[in-house]
């Protein structure tokens, strides 16, 4: 497995590190213009300067405020002074020979996270993280058996996406250090999804605000309909995240009886099917242009029979929706055994013959544990082992 270690001390570390000094990635327009009247900048200017940084930020992707040639050098000085660009730190970078991309990040305290990068032929997805670790439980995740849990803030959000792009060399007139698997398009980047590490609606404010920078026309320009922010079922949040930001909705509901997913996904003891169905069916901007995605993981002898699978399309039946079966991704000590490819494509043909396309989502990346579920900060699977080892 090629696993590349790059140099600890990126870049802007150079710059004297940026220990206490406020990352800009990821401020809404607004609280950056702010930030620019606390530097004294006149109220005429502000309009143009933020429009100017954004687009070197966002549209660019300058990491050091020394090249934007357009903002008055005295400004530029005193931005350095007090902001900083910087991205998470890479920990390791690991290319799958399907071309899949990991990097394990640390952030400024040193916690770690995960995100992927999914290339396909007409498209490239990258799956970032909400949180170190997730609260929630669900049986089958290796996540969930992650217990130092926190939010990322909006910053170490957008920051994924930022440092995707600069190892992609998906800026323009940039090239990546490390080509494999890297598309020859235009934009490596087309897609993102909030399938990584953590409850998205558990961090809902940092979520909501970083996919707004992902999505703003002026700079990232991933459209909300390219965002899919996934969730395990925080019910009062739904409806929520759709006014406030209107991505697409992805659903993880791998089972079709509540009994079934208080195990599997135990939140449903809170919020069971009906009630995260009734939200469902509420999602502003529903239709059958913006559907919604079911998730549904295949459990050996769990959640895979042909029952299951004619109870799951008469569930969602008038729900304009996708469903993405996932053959489940093993991990150390998983409880779980993925269903045999027989009985998956059984499966798949009941829900094709309902309507529904393409329901399998091939596993990408599972020589480098990429996988959905699969992540899990690197150093915690080091001392586990280290503890196995004692
Ligand atoms: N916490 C959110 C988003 C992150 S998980 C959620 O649960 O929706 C992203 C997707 O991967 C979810 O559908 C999750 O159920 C699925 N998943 C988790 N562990 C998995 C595994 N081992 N194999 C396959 N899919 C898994
Ligand atoms: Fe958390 Fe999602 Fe994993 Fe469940 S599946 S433990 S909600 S990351």
């Amino acid at each position: 497995m090629p696993v590349t270690t790059l140099d600890p001390a990126p870049t802007l570390a150079l710059e004297g590190g940026s220990a206490n000094r406020e990352p800009l990635i990821g401020l809404s327009r607004a609280a950056l213009a702010e930030r620019l009247r606390t530097l004294g900048v006149p109220e005429r200017q502000i309009r143009m300067r933020l429009s100017q940084l954004w687009s070197w930020l966002y549209v660019r992707g300058l990491t050091d405020f020394a090249g934007m040639t357009d903002i008055a050098s005295a400004l530029r000085t005193e931005l350095a002074e007090r902001f900083t660009l910087a991205r998470p730190e890479i920990v390791t970078e690991q290319v799958s020979v399907d071309g899949t991309r990991k990097w394990l990040l640390r952030l400024s305290d040193g916690k770690e996270v995960e995100t992927v990068y999914i290339p396909e032929a007409d498209r490239g997805t990258l799956c970032i993280s909400s949180q170190v670790g997730c609260t929630l439980t669900c049986s089958f995740c290796y996540t969930g058996t992650q217990h130092l849990v926190r939010n990322l803030t909006a910053s170490e959000i957008v920051g994924q996406i930022m440092l995707a792009r600069d190892r992609l060399g998906d800026w323009p007139g940039a090239v990546a250090d490390d080509p494999r698997g890297i598309p020859d398009a235009e934009r490596k980047i087309t897609n993102v999804v909030l399938m990584g590490m953590g409850e998205p609606l558990y961090n809902f404010d940092n979520v909501r605000d970083s996919c707004l920078v992902a999505a703003d026309g002026e700079g990232l320009s991933i459209s909300k309909r390219r965002i899919t922010m996934s969730t395990s079922g925080v019910v009062p949040e739904i409806p929520r995240w759709g006014e406030e930001a209107g991505t697409m909705l992805a659903i993880s509901l791998h089972a079709v009886r509540d009994e079934l997913r208080n195990q599997l996904v135990p939140i449903n003891k809170k919020w069971p099917i009906r009630e995260l169905l009734d939200a469902c069916r509420a999602y502003p901007g529903l239709s059958n242009a913006k559907r919604i995605t079911f998730e549904y993981v295949m459990l050996k002898g769990v959640n895979d029979s042909v029952a299951d699978a004619k109870a799951l399309v008469r569930l969602l039946a008038k729900i304009p929706a996708k469903i993405n079966l996932i053959p489940f991704n093993p991990w150390p000590g998983a409880p779980y055994e993925c269903s045999d490819w027989e009985q998956i494509e059984k499966f798949a043909e009941i829900v094709n013959r309902a309507g529904y396309a393409s329901p399998v989502r091939s596993p990408r990346g599972r020589d480098i544990m990429a996988a959905c579920g699969q992540l899990k900060s690197a150093s915690i699977k080091q001392r586990a082992s280290e503890r196995l080892a004692s």
